[in-house]
């Protein structure tokens, strides 16, 4: 620790400091920034401007040099990381030296290392967590029971909702709770078709819109943030240079940067948080300067952590003091431990003969959903859903391709490729089950191999449980059987048997709850034994529900930062 800039200049020293400007760490930021603080975001990656810096977002398909492909000589550079391996998105991939990871056990890690993070590599669905959902631990004793209900996070959904825009439809579900929705994106036929299927057969189960964060009739507050409404060309994951969908990149950060208290510093790896024993608090962080390889340091009041989850928890696990050995905050022995995160592994494709005259108009960035049916009112004694804990959601699309023929020769193949007919409409559907944590599934760090930034590695100890395989097959029977009942032809269910981590959820390590010697943050996501740290990504989630999990980060971050800012004020932290 002998390069650490102990005097360091007072331009490094801040009101707050957030670690990572994906989706959560821009809350933080814009609340943060918003609330009158000095702030400084921390970002491991390069800077990404909205618009500017989507170099492929308004290139037609034969504008690429590969026509999409990526060749062989680049993807070996990228060894096994498979993920954003298109032309198109090549410039959102991480490659394996950036920050290699023990896989004690399988573990699929999606990162996205640039200003913004995933909020730029996301599939936008949003859905509310419910009470169904924070009673579970409790109710079905497991995990710990969480400090929070849905009442205390309400009003923090409705305050993330209004200024990312989600669209969606208001369907009165208890499970589901609605939120501030702009219109929703409408089903396709084929989509519909399949609800009132539902809605006949079920009275448990219903298939409704997706809720999504992209902007279907612009509000002041999107107008106000440069943003437009979505076009529906569905090329969302390259950047959207309309700000149709919500990402840190096009919303929070800029909001953020126009208060003129951020300071956004990218390349900027941070290593630990620094203890002081004796003032018995945070000061701040040491940060690896990516370009120069420089060990430095900056200050601040308060400090919000949002490296995406397992990143948090790696940082965390790495802040080493004499008050604590083991990891800030970790007097319980618990961080790193209760690693969850979605299953996704059960999947079903089918074709439809129906609907020959119909087509789809524009491109769809949304998709159908079937919110949790099975274990919902309580822990089934009997029948299928007995089998295991907690469910399922999933998400449903259909769309039409078209089937080209590509043979023959001459004027007849011209014919063809220039009018090809349309194909039979497609339906799949893709599971979301929670995932029960257990003290078993871990991260911890590796107490020799260290990147290239001096960092110890992070080993990855997680695997599916008995209750996780019951889950999947009862998805492929629930699915298989409506998607009978809806008449559709050559189903295909099946389970992938992906690796943990492959849903690119991972959530917990550093979970809430009331007790500190079981979890790690109290109900306002402070450290216990540390009250001027917060985490607010992933991390922190007690159980994983079955919903798309980022408005929850979200909702938490700007409820975390409100208390933050109040408590800040009141000189308690
Ligand atoms: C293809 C895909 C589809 C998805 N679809 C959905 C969906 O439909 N709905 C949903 O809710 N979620 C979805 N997700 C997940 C969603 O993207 C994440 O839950 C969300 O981005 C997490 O927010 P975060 O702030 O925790 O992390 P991120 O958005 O990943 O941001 C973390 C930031 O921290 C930075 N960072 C990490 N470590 C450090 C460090 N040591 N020092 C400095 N900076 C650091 C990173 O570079 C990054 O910019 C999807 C993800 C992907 C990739
Ligand atoms: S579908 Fe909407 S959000 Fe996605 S790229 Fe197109 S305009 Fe942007």
């Amino acid at each position: 620790m002998a390069n650490f800039a102990i005097d360091a200049a007072p331009s490094m020293t801040y009101d707050a400091i957030v670690i990572g400007s994906g989706i959560s760490g821009g809350w933080a930021a814009k609340e943060l920034t918003g609330k009158g603080l000095k702030t400084l975001v921390l970002e491991r990656g390069r800077d990404v401007k909205h618009v500017t810096d989507y170099p492929t977002a308004n290139l037609n398909p034969w504008e690429f040099e590969h026509r999409g492909q990526v060749p062989l000589a680049i993807k070996e550079q990228y060894g096994n990381i498979r993920s954003f391996m298109r032309e198109e998105t090549l410039h959102w991939a991480i490659k394996p030296d950036e920050q290699p990871f023990v896989e004690e056990q399988p573990f699929t890690w999606t990162r996205g290392y640039h200003v913004g993070g995933k909020s730029l590599l996301w599939a936008r669905q949003t859905q509310r967590l419910s009470d169904f959902d924070f009673d579970g631990p409790a109710r079905d004793g497991f995990a710990v029971d969480w400090p929070i209900r849905y009442a205390d996070i309400a009003h923090w959904y409705s305050y993330v909702e209004k200024f990312a825009g989600i669209s969606g439809n208001k369907d009165g579900l208890p499970h589901l709770p609605d939120g501030e929705f702009l219109p929703p994106i409408e089903l396709n036929c084929v989509e519909s078709h399949l609800q009132g299927v539902i809605a006949q057969n079920y009275k448990d189960r219903q298939l409704i819109q997706g809720r999504c964060a992209h902007i279907t009739k612009p509000q002041p507050v999107h107008t106000a943030q440069g943003r437009a409404q979505c076009q529906h060309r569905n090329l969302c994951v390259r950047g959207c240079p309309f700000g149709g969908y919500f990402s840190s990149n096009a919303s929070t950060l800029p909001w953020a940067e126009r208060t003129e208290n951020m300071t956004l510093r990218p390349h900027s790896v941070v290593h630990s948080i620094i203890y002081d024993d004796k003032k018995g608090r945070a000061t701040g962080v040491r940060v690896v300067d990516a370009n120069t390889m420089q060990m430095m340091e900056f200050f601040a009041r308060i400090i919000f952590v949002n490296g995406s989850a397992l990143n948090s928890n790696q940082i965390l696990l790495n802040s080493i003091s004499s008050r604590f050995p083991n990891g800030l905050g970790n007097d319980s022995g618990l961080l790193g431990k209760y690693i969850a995160w979605h299953n996704y592994r059960g999947k079903i494709s089918a074709q439809y003969d129906g609907f020959a005259d119909k087509t789809t108009d524009g491109k769809n960035p949304s998709n159908g959903y079937i919110p949790r049916f099975r274990n919902v009112y309580k822990q089934e004694t009997s029948g299928p859903a007995s089998r295991f804990m907690r469910g399922y959601a999933t998400g449903v699309g259909g769309g039409r391709g078209f089937a080209q023929n590509r043979e023959g020769m001459g004027l007849a193949l011209k014919e063809q490729l220039l009018h090809p007919k349309l194909g039979p409409w497609n339906i799949s559907g893709w599971m979301m089950g929670e995932t029960i944590p257990i003290e078993a599934n871990h991260v911890r760090l590796d107490p020799t191999l260290t990147d290239k930034y001096g960092i110890p590695q992070l080993i990855t100890s997680a695997k599916w449980t008995e209750n996780d395989d019951k889950m999947v097959d009862d998805y492929i029977e629930q699915m298989t059987e409506m998607f009978t009942l809806a008449g559709f032809k050559n189903i295909n269910a099946v389970d992938t048997h992906a690796n943990p981590g492959s849903d690119i959820h991972e959530m917990g390590g550093v979970r809430m709850g009331k007790d500190p010697k079981t979890s790690l943050l109290n109900k306002w996501n402070q450290l216990h034994h540390c009250k001027n740290v917060f985490v607010t990504d992933g991390a922190c989630m007690t159980s994983t529900a079955t919903q798309n999990p980022s408005l929850t980060y979200m909702a938490l971050t700007a409820r975390a930062a409100d208390y933050a800012v109040k408590e800040l004020k009141k000189k308690n932290l």
